[in-house]
């Protein structure tokens, strides 16, 4: 997979890589990232890639030359023939869900586009723009952010990224339920102590428990997934 991310602050992604199991996919070249400075396709000679609305108000809005260019650049690449997404980032877009990840984690190519100031040029959303996402019902300064969001969630479902398959299975949003908690050593902790039925040895039961402890906090905090759990 090779996702393509076109942003005015690069320097944001130089260490995201660099950490648990984003290193080990970039280690086992699962995947490739490349980072775009929008402002190397501006055309003026400060590098200027927003202007002032039309219409007025505050604020300024990135202009549609630089992030159309930037996104025909990435896409007349090679890497770019098969299956592609261009997807921007934006309080305004569809909002992000695990099954929405995974849909995503089969695409080849993607290119996130990160928004700043008030956002894009409603143009580049109508001319190169395949998805919108939200990551939630919250206003952020820029698109950088929810797009390292996007990105750690796509590639830890990379085939071989993550050794264990059944710890994905098992895992929050699988089949619309949270996960059961989670217990390790000590036994005994400021005098809260470990559920017996975890150390007896029988899976079955412990299965059980796993299963009606996920159930209980589903239906307890989000009774909107509980309702669709089959
Ligand atoms: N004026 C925009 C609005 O009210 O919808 C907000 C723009 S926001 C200050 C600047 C950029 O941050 C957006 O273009 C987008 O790329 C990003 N952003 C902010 N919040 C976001 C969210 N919840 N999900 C995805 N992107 C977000």
């Amino acid at each position: 997979m090779v996702i393509n991310i076109i942003t005015i602050f690069p320097k944001m992604f130089e260490n995201i890589f660099e950490y648990g199991i984003l290193k080990e996919a970039f280690s086992k070249n699962l995947c490739k990232v490349n980072i775009f400075d929008l402002r190397d396709f501006s055309e003026d000679r400060h590098r200027k890639v927003d202007d002032r609305p039309y219409g007025g108000g505050a604020g300024m809005v990135l202009t549609p030359g630089p992030l159309d260019r930037a996104i025909n650049f990435i896409k007349s690449g090679k890497a770019h023939k098969q299956g592609q997404k261009t997807i921007l980032l934006t309080p305004k877009g569809n909002m992000l869900k695990q099954r929405m990840i995974k849909e995503l984690s089969l695409v080849e190519n993607i290119i996130l586009v990160c928004g700043r100031y008030e956002g894009v040029d409603q143009r580049v959303i109508d001319l190169d723009i395949d998805l919108e996402i939200s990551i939630g019902d919250y206003v952020l300064s820029g698109g950088e952010i929810p797009a390292m969001v996007l990105l750690d969630g796509i590639i830890r479902l990379l085939p071989g990224v993550i050794g264990k398959r059944e710890s994905l299975a098992a895992e929050s949003f699988e089949n619309n339920l949270l996960d059961y908690p989670q217990y390790t050593r000590p036994f005994e902790y400021k005098g809260l102590k470990v559920p017996e039925i975890l150390l007896s040895g029988d899976h079955q039961k412990i299965k059980k428990w796993r299963e009606q402890k996920a159930s209980e906090i589903t239906r307890k905090r989000r009774p909107d997934l509980f309702d669709k759990k089959t």
